[in-house]
C-alpha cells in the first residue's frame, strides 16, 4: 500500500529520518516504533506531506507522491492523527469531524454556504456521516459538545473520526494510546481492529504501549536514530537483538 525508499530528513545538521526504506503492505496494520527522538513522527509528516524529505520517496499504491502536498495527499486517501491532538478548539465536536469532508467535495461546500436546497441536503449527509464516524468511535453523545469538555483519551478518538472523515485508505495513527486508561485502551485496539478488519483501512501506528503494539499490529518497523533496526512480526520483532537492545528494561 505504502512504500518508503531511503527516505531522509534532516533539520539542519540533525538527520531525523536517515535512509528509511518501509513498506506497509495493502490491509495489514503496521507498528511504527522506537525510542523518543527516533524520527517516529518525522516519517509520520513526511508520508502525511507536512514535511518534504531532504532525499527519497514515499509511495502509494506504487505511485510516485513524493512531490505532492499535503491536501493531495488527503485526496489520494492519506489520513492521519497528530501526537499533539489538533483540534478545533472553538468548533464543536461534530463540527470539527464535519469540517473534514468538506476538502472532498469543494462543490459541496460552496452550496452549503449559498444555502441552496441542494446545498443543504449536501450539508445534511454530510453530518450525517460525521455522527456516524463519532458513534464508530463512541463518541456520538457528545456531538455538541467542545473537544475542551472532553477527557483527553476520547479528543484523541474525536481526531481518528474527522481522520476518517475524509475518507482515506491509509490512516496514520501517531500515539492514539497516549493517556489512556487500560480500559481506554481496550477499546482503542477494538476499534483499530474494526476499521482494518471490517472498513478495510491500511494502518500505520506509532505507539509507545508496547503491549497495545504487539496485539494490534500484523508487522512492525522498528526506529533508531531514523533508520530501520527491524522489521517483521510481532513475535520477529520482540526478539530481534537490536529491539532488544533499544528497549533494555521495556517489557512487552
Ligand atoms: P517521540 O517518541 O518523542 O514522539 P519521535 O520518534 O516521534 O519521538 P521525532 O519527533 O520524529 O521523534 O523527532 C526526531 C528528531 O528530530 C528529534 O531529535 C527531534 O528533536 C527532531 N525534530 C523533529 N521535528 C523537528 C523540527 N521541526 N525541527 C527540528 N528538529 C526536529
Ligand atoms: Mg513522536
Amino acid at each position: 500500500a505504502l512504500a518508503l525508499r531511503g527516505l531522509t530528513k534532516a533539520f539542519g545538521g540533525l538527520v531525523a529520518v536517515d535512509g528509511l526504506d518501509m513498506a506497509v503492505r495493502p490491509g495489514e496494520v503496521h507498528g511504527l516504533i522506537g525510542p523518543n527522538g527516533s524520527g517516529k513522527s518525522t516519517t509520520l509528516n513526511l508520508i502525511s506531506g507536512l514535511l518534504r524529505p531532504t532525499r527519497g520517496q514515499v509511495l502509494l499504491e506504487g505511485r510516485d507522491v513524493t512531490g505532492q502536498g499535503a491536501a493531495a495527499r488527503v485526496r489520494l486517501g492519506i489520513a492521519r492523527t497528530f501526537q499533539n491532538i489538533r483540534l478545533f478548539r472553538h468548533l464543536t465536536v461534530l463540527d470539527n469531524v464535519l469540517a473534514a469532508t468538506y476538502p472532498r467535495t469543494r462543490a459541496g461546500l460552496l452550496a452549503v454556504l449559498a444555502r441552496t436546497p441542494a446545498m443543504r441536503s449536501e450539508e445534511e449527509a454530510a453530518r450525517r456521516r460525521s455522527l456516524e464516524l463519532l458513534d464508530l468511535v463512541g463518541l456520538g453523545r457528545r456531538a455538541a459538545d467542545l473537544p475542551g469538555d472532553l477527557p483527553y483519551a476520547q479528543q484523541r478518538l474525536v481526531e481518528i473520526a474527522r481522520a476518517l472523515a475524509t475518507g482515506p485508505r491509509v490512516l496514520l495513527l501517531d500515539e492514539p494510546a497516549a493517556g489512556m486508561n487500560p480500559a481506554e485502551k481496550q477499546e482503542l485496539l477494538a476499534l483499530i481492529r474494526r476499521l482494518n478488519r471490517e472498513f478495510g483501512l491500511t494502518v500505520v501506528l506509532v505507539e509507545h504501549d508496547m503491549s497495545l503494539v504487539m496485539q494490534a499490529c500484523d508487522r512492525i518497523t522498528v526506529l533508531n536514530f531514523g533508520s530501520r533496526v527491524a522489521e517483521g512480526t510481532p513475535q520477529e520483532v520482540r526478539r530481534h537483538p537490536e529491539v532488544v537492545r533499544a528497549y533494555l528494561g521495556t517489557r512487552f
